[in-house]
């Protein structure tokens, strides 16, 4: 057999449409998909030739946008040394040096790092932090966790059994996953402070009755992603970080996708002034460029699982600490530091705030939420992807609606003009979805 010939675009797509699986797809009826060549700036080059900007900056990773020439070199000059080495026994400067990084830019208190593979890894891994510490304080019989409806952790067992028990990707396995407890979905970030006592009075009472059984609280801060692009008040979080040092339960903040700046902060939680015992960073810690995740835990969590009866942290994947991607999140922290990220992300915001609100009335839309430089079009009805996927690349933009939603969240460096044109993409696609 001839290897396929990578400038024969037909021939691709349809060995992709046989055998190649595509994220939530099926084999037997794929959902259609395009060829992209290359990526420089915020833009994607498909095959034909078409610019589209990208929307989505590849689900909240390539903030900096694609070809980034620190990154470019960060990954160069690290290949040159070494790709991979194992991390059990051994370390080296990338991993060391992110580690100090991440603990100095994330908020006091977080001391350790868990350089894990991929966000729903660190989910894992986190998860375990809170169960072993449980453990190493005496108290095996805490095992569960509290969270609330509407979350989005990951695609793996662990993770999944903390996804929203209904509208999840995972409803599915609901069967065979251990139970959590789950509290209702936090009110809206409009609410009113009625609203949010009625909600803490809820969360406050389950977590009363599961205490003796629960080892920790897990949720993603101020923004709940996949589960559906929900925003809630910063008080609420504070709300459970209060529930959590009333019942010594371990809280784990999500950010896999909130981190590193896109809600507006550095990390989403700051905005609520909370500090979580363990954190979780994944999606933008390489711009992009390859796949690394970050378990953050305070001295507390580190000293009490250790304690448990294995004394250890048992996790350790074989491409943990991997030497290209500490390299290039290395170079990423630096470039977003020194490009200003704030100022970047407050000028998408405020082009997404102005840009999306004209869509408040348009017909079919039930809410227009913005947070930092995220954007989202909420539908009274369930997305028509192909349809509205089409009509905003023939706006010169590229989305992934999902389920009622048509949503983006561009790199942090696209411009105001391009801004503007993403808008336009969701426009078209709101107005055919
Ligand atoms: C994407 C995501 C994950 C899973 O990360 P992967 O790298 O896809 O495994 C976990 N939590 C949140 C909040 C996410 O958005």
């Amino acid at each position: 057999m001839s290897p396929l010939d990578p400038t024969d675009v037909p021939a691709l797509l349809a060995y992709d449409r046989a055998h190649v699986w595509h994220p939530y797809t099926s084999m037997t009826d794929p959902s259609p998909v395009r060829v992209v060549e290359s990526a420089a700036g915020v833009r994607l080059r498909l095959a034909g030739g078409q610019e589209v900007v990208d929307g989505m900056a590849s689900w909240w990773s390539a903030v900096h946008g694609y070809a980034v020439p620190e990154l470019d070199a960060a990954l160069a000059d690290q290949a040159g040394r070494m790709s991979h080495v194992m991390f059990g026994g051994l370390t080296h400067a990338p991993a060391v040096r992110l580690a100090e990084r991440l603990v100095s830019i994330s908020p006091d208190g977080l001391e350790h790092v868990f350089l894990a593979d991929s966000g729903s890894v660190s989910v894992e891994v986190a998860l375990k932090m809170a169960l072993q510490a449980q453990r190493g304080r005496g108290r095996p019989g805490r095992s569960r966790m509290l969270t609330v409806r509407g979350g989005y952790h990951g695609d793996t067992a662990g993770c999944m059994a903390v996804c929203d028990p209904e509208g999840g990707m995972h409803s599915m396995f609901a069967g065979v996953l251990p139970q959590q407890v789950f509290a209702d979905r936090p009110p809206a970030a409009t609410a009113t402070d009625a609203e949010v006592e009625s909600w803490a009075a809820g969360v406050r009472r389950l977590a009363e009755e599961h205490a003796h059984e629960l080892a920790g609280i897990v949720v993603e801060p101020l923004l709940q992603g996949a589960g559906g692009m929900w925003t809630y008040p910063p008080a609420c979080l504070r709300v459970l970080r209060e529930v959590a040092d009333e019942h010594d339960l371990v809280l784990v903040l999500d950010e896999v996708a909130t981190g590193l700046g896109r809600t507006g902060t550095m990390f989403a939680c700051e905005a609520a002034g909370v500090v979580p015992d363990v954190l979780c960073l994944g999606k933008a810690l390489t711009g992009g460029y390859l796949t690394l995740a970050a378990v953050l835990c305070t001295s507390r969590v580190a000293h009490d699982l250790s304690a448990s009866e294995s004394g250890v942290l048992m996790h350790g994947p074989t491409f943990m600490g991997n030497p290209l991607a500490c390299a290039v999140a290395l170079a990423s922290l630096e470039l977003l530091e020194t490009r200003g990220w704030a100022a970047d992300v407050a000028r998408v915001s405020d082009g997404l705030a102005a840009g999306l609100a004209p869509l408040r009335d348009a017909a079919g839309v039930v809410d227009v939420r913005v947070l930092g430089a995220v954007g989202a079009v909420q539908l009274d009805h369930a997305v028509d992807v192909p349809r509205a996927t089409q009509a905003a690349l023939d706006a010169g933009v590229w989305l992934r609606p999902f389920r009622d939603l048509v949503y983006v969240m561009p790199p942090y460096v696209t411009s105001q003009a391009d801004v503007a044109l993403v808008c336009g993409g969701v426009a078209e696609a709101v107005t055919v979805a």
